[in-house]
């Protein structure tokens, strides 16, 4: 069993140490910009009047402090694999999260998993350059799992200057979807180049460029599909009918790894693929929390009783993505996905059936969940970067 520690439990002297341990490259190429980081920060001591009477120069001040430093740049000093929920939304609309998206940061790799609505935003909350950002992989092209793709391909221009485009995996079906997102956002790169610099925004460095991977039809197969240095990525097939092709992905880095489903229903493949993995980020929907809202939604005049009964049959339920942590002996689990949405009163009942069966640590991820696994160990350091 990992040593499992929540930061705000048991905090990790490592993780306010700031020095020492700084190893390949994160650092080094510049990830923790941060700009646009910490103007919540700006709340300051003292009264209305006061705040509504600052002179200039400390309004000045308040802002180079907000949008010069990275955000606890020392978070990503140590040599570890870093998982980042940074959206875990789903479909329906929710209050709390933003659409799927995990990062996953090892030596000097910075990849993305997905980019669903609004987690372009997320991502650059957590503080990390996306100009920097080493890949993108698709698991699939449902919308929520593929909205956001222009804003991050524009971000990763835009925001550092990138030089060229962004690598884009995906199953067969991604040189499409690039293609219409690069397509659609043709005018703002127009209206970006003359606005500003060709040093600002060098056009070479627009858009991305589609890699496509095919794991034919069998639900078990799998292939790395990219290899940087001590990271290796694997995409595996699993099942999220009607929708095919739909993979998962697991990350290694020097001994440690994170498996991640994508969106699917139960299958030996996860088990397969999620064997001795370290942490597991998985897909979720509570089948009957999903059946209360669509029994509650069959008098609306919409869509939303049949919906949520409909998306019953493509999703694993907390319990079954328990039994693969449980099956392929992986300590911790992180849900994700969550489906239906729920208010916090309710993610102890959401989770209850999992925690019946595992004896390991299963959470419900948030927006802005980071699970840190040190190299040479078997710590989980689980923290939240957005309080
Ligand atoms: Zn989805
Ligand atoms: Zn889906």
């Amino acid at each position: 069993m990992a040593d499992v520690k929540r930061k705000d439990e048991a905090p990790d002297p490592q993780e306010d140490s700031g020095k020492e341990t700084r190893t390949k490259g994160v650092s080094r190429r510049g990830f923790l910009i941060g700009a646009g980081m910490g103007v919540s920060g700006l709340l300051v001591a003292g009264g209305t009047h006061f705040m509504n009477n600052l002179p200039d120069v400390a309004v000045e001040r308040l802002l180079q402090n907000a949008f010069a430093s990275g955000r606890d740049a020392k978070h990503f000093e140590d040599d570890a694999l870093y998982v980042i929920t940074t959206g875990t939304g789903a479909p329906l609309p929710d209050p709390l999260r933003v659409g799927p998206q995990a990062v996953v940061i090892a030596g000097d790799q910075m990849l993305v998993f997905d980019a669903g609505p609004g987690s372009t935003r997320q991502l650059s909350l957590t503080g990390l350059n996306l100009s920097s950002m080493s890949a993108l992989f698709l698991t699939h092209y449902h919308s929520d799992h593929i909205s956001d793709l222009g804003e991050l391909m524009l971000q990763h221009w835009a925001s550092g200057g990138a030089t060229e485009p962004l690598p884009i995996y995906g199953p067969p079906g991604v040189e499409e979807v690039v293609a219409g997102f690069t397509a659609a956002y043709q005018l703002d790169r127009s209206y970006r180049i003359a606005h500003h610099d060709e040093e600002v925004v060098p056009p070479s460095g627009f858009g991305g460029v589609a890699h496509t991977f095919d794991l034919g039809a069998d639900l078990m197969s799998s292939a790395v599909v990219y290899e940087a240095g001590d990271v290796q990525v694997i995409a595996f097939n699993v099942d999220h009918p009607p929708v095919v092709p739909a993979v998962g992905f697991r990350v290694n880095y020097k001994g440690r790894s994170v498996m991640i489903t994508g969106d699917t229903i139960y299958s030996d493949s996860l088990i397969h693929h999620a064997m001795g993995a370290d942490l597991m980020v998985s897909d979720s929907l509570n089948h009957k929390m999903s059946q209360a809202i669509s029994e509650a939604g069959k008098d609306m005049d919409n869509n939303l009783s049949s919906v949520t009964e409909d998306i019953q049959e493509s999703h694993i339920k907390p319990e079954e993505a328990a039994l693969v942590a449980r099956e392929a002996g992986v300590p911790v689990l992180l849900i994700t996905h969550v489906l239906p949405p729920v208010p916090k009163l309710l993610i102890n009942p959401f989770l209850r059936d999992a925690r019946a069966i595992y004896s390991g640590e299963v959470r419900m991820a948030n927006d802005g969940t980071m699970a840190k696994l040190p190299v040479n160990s078997d710590q989980i350091i689980i923290s939240e970067l957005f309080g």
